[in-house]
């Protein structure tokens, strides 16, 4: 998404929508020479880019995007923690220290997740701690079942609750990045409209 500013799009137009700015029409027969400048550069690029390579681009900027974030992986075996580079990781994810596939995976600081870890290992979790340890263990069942996809999947703004539903639709990263896409852009909507 390196050419579209997705944040500052979303707060312009809850503005426009609650009132806080108004959008004004002014009619004129010909461009001012700032939306002449506008204008030109659009249509430009509508010409050079067709819909269906704009939904290619798309989809490489999210698998690019998916590749590149770096995860916080727990070991439910050993209690080991680390930090990976999703692009890094192999097919079936393994914990360096013990073998183990019954790894979490997290978009949560590796510092926190490690001392949550800690209290739960020596059965002194805390109460707010369980809500984690719960979303640990719901990650770990699925990167234990579909190993880096899961990891991928699990490092999209998409819910886990439909990250559960559709990966075992899915065998390939293609199709993993095709749905995210989509979900993705239905979880925006969804915020937009709360
Ligand atoms: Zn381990």
């Amino acid at each position: 998404m390196r050419d579209f500013d997705l944040d500052n799009t979303f707060f312009f137009l809850k503005s426009l929508i609650n009132g806080e700015r108004r959008l004004v029409t002014i009619e004129r027969s010909e461009f001012s020479p700032m939306s002449r400048e506008v204008v030109d550069k659009i249509s430009h690029r509508l010409e050079v880019m067709a819909p269906d390579k704009l939904d290619k681009l798309v989809r490489e900027s999210v698998k690019a995007r998916l590749l590149n974030e770096s995860m916080t992986l727990v070991c439910l075996n050993c209690g080991w923690v680390g930090s990976v580079r999703n692009k890094d990781l192999p097919d079936r994810p393994k914990c360096p220290n013990c073998g183990s596939e019954k790894l979490g995976a997290l978009r949560i600081d590796e510092e926190r997740v490690r001392q949550v870890m800690e209290r739960w290992r020596e059965g002194k979790a805390k109460s707010e701690d369980n809500e984690l340890i719960e979303y640990i263990n719901r990650t770990a069942e699925l990167v234990g079942k579909y190993g880096k996809l899961a990891v991928l999947a699990l490092s999209s703004r998409v819910r886990i609750d439909d990250i559960e539903e559709f990966l075992p639709k899915i065998s390939d990263i293609d199709k993993l990045v095709l749905i995210i896409h989509d979900l993705e852009k239905r979880e925006l909507r969804r915020r937009f409209m709360e």
